[in-house]
């Protein structure tokens, strides 16, 4: 079903294929599971990246679980991870376990931001689960506790992640290329 998508002109290659995500989903899915066995869980994600990765993963978690989204809209280049709250959580978090769940983390600057902002709320614990942690990066010092891949420092769109607004819909991973990035 997922082959047939064509590589978009901006793209050069697929990193991860929607088996090895379907995978990778599976496995952070199983290890969820045991962590937080006789627990509720509460699943929170951002807005709109984080949406594929949650609504596969939520899937893969064999426990209690809740859903709940954050809409985030950067404040500019200079924000140094700062971001304005559009959409705020629904449910009371305050003593629960709660997973943050992240399509991807890069310099976790914004990641760093939401955590605080999260903590505010009073969780019982709050873990990261991200898709994808892009390493090379990170200026903030953050626990990613479940991480999928580790991908090199380039640029990715699908399964979540866009570009300009598009290919959030892929159901792989792709590079894109360095020209198209100014690079
Ligand atoms: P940070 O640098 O704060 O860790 O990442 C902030 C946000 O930048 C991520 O949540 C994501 O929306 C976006 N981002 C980081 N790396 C990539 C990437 O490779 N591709 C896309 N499409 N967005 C990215």
């Amino acid at each position: 079903m997922t082959a047939q998508m064509p590589l978009p002109p901006e793209c050069d290659a697929v990193l991860y294929s929607a088996e090895q995500i379907a995978e990778a989903t599976d496995a952070l899915g199983a290890q969820l599971t045991r962590a937080y066995t006789g627990e509720q869980l509460r699943l929170l994600s951002v807005l709109k990246g984080g949406l594929m990765f949650m609504a596969d993963l939520a899937r893969a978690v064999q426990l209690d679980v809740t859903m709940d989204f954050l809409a985030v809209q950067p404040y500019g280049p200079g924000a140094r991870g700062a971001v304005r709250v559009t959409k705020d959580l629904d449910d009371d978090i305050a003593d629960s376990r709660v997973v943050l769940v992240e399509d991807i983390v890069d310099t976790g600057l914004t990641l760093n931001y939401l955590l605080n902002l999260i903590k505010g709320h009073g969780p019982r614990s709050v873990d990261v689960c991200t898709l994808i942690d892009k390493p090379a990066r990170r200026i903030a010092q953050i626990d990613v506790a479940f991480r999928g891949f580790e991908a090199p420092d380039r640029f990715l769109v699908g399964y979540g992640l866009d570009l300009g607004g598009k290919y959030r819909n892929l159901p792989y991973v792709a590079t894109v290329r360095d020209e198209v990035m100014g690079l």
